[in-house]
Parts: C-alpha cells; sequence; structure tokens
C-alpha cells in the first residue's frame, strides 16, 4: 500500500475503535446501573502524530487529549486543531515543567507530590491563573511508579486545599498489571470508596467530581466500578511504536 492509503486504514481504524469503545462504555455503564453520559472519553496521544490526533477531533468527536510529557504536547502542539478541544498532562510532571505547560493545558490529573502541586501554586500565584488538578494514587504501592500512597491521599487533600490557586477535583490511579479481574477489580473499588469518602466532606476549594480510571485494558471494569473518566490510548490509534 501507499503511504496514503496506508494513512487512510488508520484513519479508518481510529473511528471504529472509538465507536467500539463508546459502545463497550455504554454496555459497562448500563449493566453498572449507570448511565453513559456520565464517562467521557479522553485520547490518549502519546507518540501519535498530528495527523491522526486531528483525524479523531474532527471525523470521532474526540474533545478530551491526555498527554504524558510536556516536551511532546508543546512540539505538537502548534499542528493540533485544539479549538473545543480539553488537554490534561496524565504523566509525571517535574517541577521544572510547570511554568512552561500551565498555560497550555486545562488539568494536570498526575499531581503525586505536596512538592509538584506547591510549585503550581507558586506559578499561578505569579501569571494571576489558577489550575485545576487530580490527585494520582499508587494503588499497588508499587516502587516504579510514582503517586500518593492510598493513606496518604486524605492529608495530601487537606494540605493542597490551602493552595487557593489549585483545585482538586478528583482522583487518578494506573492500577498494577494484574491477571486476576478480581483483583484489578478491588483496587478500582477502593480508589472509588475514597472518591466518595472524600466527596462527602465537602473540603473547601476540594470539588470531587472526576474519577479518572481505565485504560484500553481494563476500562470496561474501571467503568463498572465507578470510573467516570477513562483514558485510552493503543485501543483508539493503536500500538505505540517508540
Ligand atoms: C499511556 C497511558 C494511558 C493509555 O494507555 P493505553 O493502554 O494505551 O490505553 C492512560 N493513562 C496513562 C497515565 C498513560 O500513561
Amino acid at each position: 500500500m501507499t503511504g496514503k492509503s496506508l494513512n487512510d486504514k488508520r484513519c479508518y481504524d481510529i473511528s471504529e475503535n472509538i465507536k467500539r469503545i463508546h459502545e463497550n462504555i455504554s454496555e459497562a455503564a448500563i449493566k453498572a446501573l449507570r448511565s453513559p453520559s456520565e464517562i467521557k472519553l479522553m485520547a490518549v496521544t502519546k507518540t501519535v502524530e498530528p495527523l491522526f490526533i486531528n483525524y479523531a477531533i474532527d471525523n470521532c468527536g474526540i474533545d478530551l487529549i491526555g498527554e504524558n510529557r510536556v516536551q511532546e504536547l508543546l512540539s505538537k502542539e502548534p499542528d493540533l486543531h485544539l479549538q473545543g478541544v480539553d488537554t490534561h498532562i496524565i504523566g509525571h510532571l517535574q517541577t521544572n515543567k510547570v511554568k512552561s505547560v500551565l498555560h497550555e493545558i486545562n488539568m494536570i490529573e498526575s499531581v503525586d507530590s505536596i512538592h509538584i502541586a506547591e510549585e503550581i501554586q507558586r506559578q499561578c500565584v505569579k501569571d494571576d491563573y489558577s489550575m485545576d488538578i487530580l490527585l494520582e494514587i499508587n494503588i499497588g504501592c508499587e516502587e516504579a511508579k510514582t503517586g500518593f500512597l492510598y493513606e496518604e491521599v486524605h492529608d495530601a487533600c487537606l494540605q493542597i486545599a490551602e493552595f487557593d490557586r489549585v483545585h482538586i477535583k478528583g482522583l487518578m490511579s494506573v492500577p498494577p498489571i494484574c491477571e486476576d479481574e478480581k483483583k484489578l477489580r478491588a483496587y478500582f473499588a477502593r480508589i472509588y470508596k475514597l472518591y466518595i469518602d472524600i466527596r462527602s466532606e465537602k473540603i473547601d476549594n476540594i470539588d470531587m467530581g472526576i474519577l479518572s480510571l481505565g485504560m484500553t485494558g481494563d476500562y470496561k471494569t474501571a467503568v463498572s466500578e465507578g470510573s467516570n473518566l477513562v483514558r485510552i490510548g493503543s485501543g483508539i490509534f493503536g500500538a505505540r511504536t517508540y
């Protein structure tokens, strides 16, 4: 096949993938007695070229994208059709990158320390700006991952709520890879409980509305356990080639 027809094929696959994912989300939601309209689909665009991201935005109704790395987001951004599209950072953010990315995004889902929240507050004060965030939980206590431990989340919420320019909107997590579906469910269920508990406390400057759980391999389970934001990369765009 020529380059052009390969691209056409890939675009066709992207639109079919997105349709199927919406169907699966609806099915999982209905089974859990939830409304499918509660659940938002994010297209995770790391390593994906702007051509295909724009196709998903222009033709498949994608209006939320997630990028892991600031550098990659900033370099692709001039080529993206971002009118009416929200952009979230979903990867570990270094303090020295906050300044350059703050005005390019709508949310940082991967706030994984008090230190980074403090830096976001500092930059926001400087620029007379504010930022919505999620707290990332390292639910499996994995050494290789950043994020708050389960036991730390409540105190972290109280501390970060004091930063007047930083607004906690919910929780995010990437559970360990589990073969065992029951174990995976239990991780999601624990996070859901924490989300509901913190929400019910009605803490000033915390508005728990977003539970960002579920990726290509586990989004149906995540939806059945209460997720309202699923982050899908390879399931939409195909396997990543680094
Ligand atoms: C890459 C990534 C995703 C998407 O992963 P897929 O398995 O490709 O759907 C979701 N969330 C985070 C934090 C990621 O880094």
